[in-house]
């Protein structure tokens, strides 16, 4: 698989389904960025490393979290609202953020593949899954070999 695959775009507002009430928001990209993963073309969750960047001039100091090279899963499927012909991909960021941050600017690496997307029967198993998912993404994060990608030229660092 073509690894790394570099991500970026402005957070768009997604459906509102699932996601925070889950305890697992995630911030959507939209539709024209997310063209570099048509290369890969399977659904599933995949992880790498995310940064959220905030609109410049904005007359504020930078919150610490805003700028951070952080672990992320991210999601990738058939939009059923768009009768299952766009890909949509939703990124969760393991990090606790004070706010939301709609419209800024997120930038992300995609390292690797988890699983494919699956049929949950209840909430708990679809839960357990995501927590299953995050510690996958962590200890592979942890891999000498993916370091570097932390500080990838992709990000924009201090
Ligand atoms: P939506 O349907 O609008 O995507 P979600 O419930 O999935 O709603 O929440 C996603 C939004 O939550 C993101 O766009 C972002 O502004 C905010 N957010 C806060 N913390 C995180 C996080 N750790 N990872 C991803 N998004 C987060
Ligand atoms: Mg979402």
């Amino acid at each position: 698989p073509p690894f790394p695959i570099h991500l970026s775009g402005l957070v768009q507002r997604g459906f509102g389904r699932g996601g925070k009430d889950l305890g697992c928001p995630t911030a959507n990209l939209p539709d024209e960025s997310i063209s570099p993963l048509s290369s890969v073309a399977r659904t599933g969750v995949y992880y790498g490393y995310a940064q959220v960047i905030p609109p410049a001039g904005e007359d504020r100091p930078l919150l610490e979290d805003e700028v951070k090279v952080l672990p992320m899963v991210m999601s990738l499927g058939w939009n059923p609202f768009y009768h299952n012909e766009r890909l949509t991909a939703e990124i969760h960021i393991m990090h606790a953020f004070k706010s939301d941050f709609y419209g800024f600017e997120l930038r992300a690496v995609v390292l690797g593949y988890i699983r494919p997307e699956l049929d949950y029967v209840s909430r708990e198993a679809l839960i357990a899954d995501i927590e299953t998912d995050k510690s996958v993404a962590l200890n592979s994060l942890k891999r000498p070999d993916y370091q570097k990608f932390a500080v990838d030229s992709h990000f924009q660092l201090s």
